[in-house]
């Protein structure tokens, strides 16, 4: 897919969907640079793809994409290890269950700064780098919620917006400098975060897959299941890739159908 011997760089990649794009990208020959929070995700993520793809060159490294000096150390030690990066998935993030009621203005301040600096620092970050490539691509991975406000993610969903808008400005803004900026949108793909709402489920007596099931009912997705983090990742590497190169500004839905909008 012409990800041979390029720095791809993906945030929040130890789970879900982001690992599931670090796996292509490393398939496809690319040079691998990953982080989350967590020390211990980190290590265990590189150490799987190490394992599967021994040949690949990962750079691996702990970074909250909130913390603007961390991400500046990231974006430094992966171009040292793995040379300038010619692709950004920003990926980084969860989905804060709140209606408007129940959210705090807190909670408004930290969904906010998740959904626009956790993209924002990153950009900034590797924007030097992204620019010294041919054909550069971001691709941020956002939400369905976007254009499609839910009653029990309220927060999450402005914010959604949010980033979506931000990313078409980044569109415009880069094109010229041979960046393309594109957005996936996601419906409902099983990861760590629906993980750990299963583990946390009040109803103990279904199984992962009968409650997944049962999820899926209730969210009337027209294709009668979650997606897979995989069919997210082949959207993103699609958007990331030359084959796209004609593409910016856009946000591709990886939805099921869930979205009614045209
Ligand atoms: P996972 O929980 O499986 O993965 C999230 C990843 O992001 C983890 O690696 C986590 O690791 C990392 N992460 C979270 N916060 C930060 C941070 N501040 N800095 C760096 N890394 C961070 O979830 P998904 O794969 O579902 O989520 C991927 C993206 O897709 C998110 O932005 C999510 O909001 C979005 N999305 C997902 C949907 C779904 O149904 N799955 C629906 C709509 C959008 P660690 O804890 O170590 O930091």
């Amino acid at each position: 897919m012409g990800f041979r011997d390029r720095t791809v760089v993906v945030t929040g990649a130890t789970s879900g969907i982001g690992f599931a794009v670090a796996r292509l990208m490393a398939g496809e020959g690319a040079r691998v640079a990953i982080c989350s929070r967590s020390g211990d995700k980190v290590e265990a993520a590189s150490k799987a793809l190490r394992d599967e793809f021994p040949a690949a060159a990962i750079h691996a490294q702990p970074c909250d994409v909130l913390d603007p000096q961390a991400v500046t150390d990231f974006a430094d030690a992966s171009a040292a290890a793995l040379g300038p990066a010619a692709v950004l998935v920003n990926n980084a993030g969860q989905g804060r269950l709140s209606t408007f009621d129940s959210t705090t203005d807190e909670a408004w301040h930290d969904e906010l700064r998740l959904k626009i600096f956790g993209v924002t620092y990153p950009v900034r970050a590797f924007l030097p780098q992204l620019e010294s490539q041919q054909d550069a691509a971001i691709v941020n991975v956002n939400s369905a919620l976007a254009l499609q406000p839910e009653p029990h993610m309220v927060a999450t969903s402005a914010a959604r917006a949010a980033l979506l808008n931000l990313s078409k400005s980044l569109a415009n803004e880069f094109a010229d400098r041979d960046i393309r900026v594109n957005s996936i949108l996601i419906g409902t793909v099983e990861s760590g975060q629906w993980q750990r709402r299963f583990e946390a489920r009040e109803d103990r007596s279904q199984d992962y897959a009968a409650w997944v099931a049962e999820e899926a009912r209730k969210r009337h997705i027209p294709r009668g299941r979650f997606g897979k983090a995989v069919e997210a990742a082949h959207a993103i590497t699609f958007l990331a890739s030359p084959n796209a190169g004609f593409i910016t500004g856009a946000a591709l839905d990886v939805g099921g159908g869930v979205r009614r909008g045209l």
